[in-house]
């Protein structure tokens, strides 16, 4: 049987860096839910479709995602074509918090997310993974951290890769994120009662990770 660790939290807790770097650690897949969610609103972003729910909701299934490997790193496919680099954008994340609320695009991902980590040992982080996608994992964590602290972290990610950024601006949209990712009806964010909560205010990186494997080796001496 695969082995599944489930990561959940809200935007900006730092989900990306560390669950890459857990994996990386173990030898796991690493499986960016986020990445499957942003390439189904660029499919609609760049079709200039509108982002309404009836919209997301007939129209999805004509959107095929699919992961590959290489060297390890995800790539995400969107009907066959490599979209990786262009799912990033403010405008495509702004229609990934708002595609993600609709049932039939969860319901149109969920087979590829479960199928991944039925084939293969997995780092899957997401908003859900642990409540709704793998409610067996054999790990499951909830990472946080406030929503000061995620702002500044996406800023600094955003001034490294050149682009300007705004704190105000973002810390806005982490908090409309934040509402919209824990009011929505079906799979809102919210931690599973058997999750481990981690919350990476104060701690570096290596810190999380170091902390995340601590808890990973707990529950495999337990299990
Ligand atoms: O994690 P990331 O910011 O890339 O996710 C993009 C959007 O996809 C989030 O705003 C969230 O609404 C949604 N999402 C989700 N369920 C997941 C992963 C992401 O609803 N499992």
């Amino acid at each position: 049987m695969s082995v599944n660790i489930a990561i959940d939290g809200p935007a900006g807790a730092g989900k990306s860096t560390v669950s890459r770097a857990l994996a990386k650690e173990l030898g796991y897949l690493y499986v960016d839910t986020g990445a499957m969610y942003r390439a189904i609103a660029y499919y609609f972003v760049s079709r200039e479709y509108p982002l309404t729910n009836e919209s997301f909701a007939q129209n999805c299934k004509n959107a095929k995602v699919e992961l590959h490997y290489e060297n390890g790193e995800q790539r995400v496919l969107l009907n066959g074509t490599d979209v990786t680099s262009l799912i990033r954008s403010k405008e495509v994340t702004s229609a990934a918090s708002l595609c993600s609320a609709v049932p039939e695009v969860r319901e149109h991902l969920l087979a590829l997310q479960q199928d991944l980590a039925a084939r293969n040992d997995v780092v899957m982080d997401g908003r859900d993974i642990g409540t709704t996608i793998l409610p067996h994992a054999q790990v499951k964590i909830f990472l946080t951290a406030s929503p000061d602290r995620r702002a500044h972290r996406r800023c600094a990610e955003l001034e490294e890769k050149g682009e300007k950024c705004s704190y105000d601006e973002i810390l806005q949209q982490i908090i409309e994120r934040d509402e919209r990712d824990c009011s929505r009806k079906t799979s809102p964010l919210r931690q599973a009662e058997d999750a481990v909560l981690v919350d990476t205010s104060d701690m570096d990186i290596e810190m999380v990770v170091k902390t995340l494997i601590r808890i990973v080796e707990e529950k495999a001496a337990e299990q």
